[in-house]
This record gives structure tokens, C-alpha cells and sequence, in this order.
């Protein structure tokens, strides 16, 4: 037997009540729940220790060998320089040829870490910083060399510069982020130092010249004159 149009009538207003029902009941039960609103930037975020952020870089030990580049799979780092560069053995910082640009574009970076496994001078890392702003999509283009002459090795939030005061928190985070350490490091707890091979790398240097060999005793009798 055919419902009438009566029942019809309240039977899609039962549906529609129901259906407000059952999204109200999720929306009152965060209604009362902890709230979990961090204050950002009053108060620091809290950061999972295998987190991937901004880049840190460091300039002194690039070779600028074009390997994160070639494995960057949206193409977005941007390396010149105007000479070959190695590492100088003795320092552990690079040499040869100037690092004219290393740069990365932030609108297209995926923050997939694959830049990061194939440099053979472990230079170039996930960091911390999660915050970065611009007006323009040519603002998230970091230029690393640019901040090299700075002495920093990683994008700053752009907050931190402007904002009249800054909490305590990121107070330390820049101090840690422009003292910035990494593992068998040779400039660690030497900030001065570590900014001084930055702008080296921003320049022609050159190699140190190879020591002579010392010649062994047998070498040496025989370049002595014989007698005759
Ligand atoms: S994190 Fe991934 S996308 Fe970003 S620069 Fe490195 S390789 Fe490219
Ligand atoms: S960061 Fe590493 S992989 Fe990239 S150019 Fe420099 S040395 Fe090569």
C-alpha cells in the first residue's frame, strides 16, 4: 500500500533531524574535550624528532657536486659556482672554486629528504624550522649563499625579525640554529670560526699545496755521487 505525501512529509523531517543529530553529537563531544590549541608563537611546537623541516646547509663543506640536485625529484635546488671544489683533507673544509649560489625553491620542495642521502660531504640536512612566510612565490626561494653572509645556515621565520617581542623559546631556537652542529663536526662550540670557512666558501681558494714526499734511505744513496 502507497505511504500518502503526509508521511512522506514527516518522514524526511525524522531523516533530516537525525542527520543533524548524529553531526551535532561529534561537534558537542569537542565541545567539552580538552582543548589542544597550541599558542604559536607564545609557545614553542612541539616536534617529533624525526621531523623534516627547512633545510640546514652547511656552505664550508660543499663541494657543490650537483648531487642533491640530481636527486631532487621536483628539480628545485639550484647550485652554481665557478670552479670545481674538494674537500681539503687536513681542514675538512672545501676548497677550489667559489659557491656562487645554492639556493631552494620552497613553493615546489616536497620535503622528501632525497636531496639528502646521496651527499657525499654530509652537508645538506632536514632542520627544525617549521615556519616560513612570503608574500611572493620568488620569496620562497631561499638563497643559502645569501644567508652564508649572514652566518646563518637555515631560514629564519620571517616573525622572528619583525615581531616586537620574542619569546623566550625562540630566543634559544635562533641561538641553536645559528650554532647549528652536526656529528664529527669540526667547528663545534667554534662559531666564529665555522663563519669565517662560510664566507671562505663564498671565494676562490685554493688548495693547499701537497707536502713533498719524504724519500726513502734507498732512494737517497742512489742520488748520492759515487765514488769512483
Ligand atoms: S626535500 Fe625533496 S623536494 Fe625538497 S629539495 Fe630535497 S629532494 Fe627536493
Ligand atoms: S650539498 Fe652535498 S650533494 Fe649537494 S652539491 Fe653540496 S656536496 Fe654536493
Amino acid at each position: 500500500m502507497h505511504a500518502g505525501p503526509g508521511r512522506d512529509y514527516f518522514h524526511n523531517i525524522a531523516q533530516t533531524v537525525k542527520s543533524i543529530l548524529i553531526g551535532m553529537r561529534i561537534t558537542l563531544k569537542y565541545c567539552f574535550a580538552k582543548t589542544v590549541t597550541v599558542q604559536y608563537p607564545d609557545v614553542a611546537p612541539t616536534l617529533q624528532p624525526r621531523f623534516r623541516g627547512f633545510h640546514y646547509y652547511e656552505i664550508e663543506k660543499c663541494i657543490a657536486c650537483d648531487a642533491c640536485a640530481k636527486a631532487c625529484p621536483v628539480d628545485c635546488i639550484y647550485i652554481d659556482k665557478t670552479a670545481p671544489r674538494k674537500i681539503d683533507k687536513e681542514t675538512g673544509v672545501a676548497v677550489g672554486g667559489a659557491l656562487v649560489r645554492y639556493a631552494i625553491d620552497y613553493s615546489k620542495c616536497m620535503f622528501c629528504a632525497l636531496c639528502t642521502e646521496p651527499c657525499p660531504t654530509d652537508c645538506i640536512h632536514m632542520g627544525n624550522v617549521h615556519d616560513m612566510s612570503a608574500y611572493t612565490r620568488e620569496n620562497m626561494i631561499v638563497e643559502f649563499t645569501e644567508l652564508a653572509k649572514q652566518g646563518l645556515q637555515t631560514p629564519q621565520p620571517l616573525w622572528m625579525s619583525v615581531r616586537r617581542h620574542v619569546p623566550q623559546w625562540a630566543t634559544d631556537r635562533q641561538r641553536e640554529w645559528q650554532e647549528y652542529t652536526h656529528s664529527a663536526d669540526g667547528f663545534a662550540g667554534q662559531p666564529e670560526k665555522r663563519r669565517e670557512a662560510m664566507l671562505k666558501a663564498l671565494t676562490e681558494q685554493e688548495a693547499p699545496k701537497k707536502k713533498p714526499a719524504a724519500k726513502k734511505e734507498g732512494d737517497a744513496a742512489e742520488a748520492a755521487p759515487k765514488d769512483s
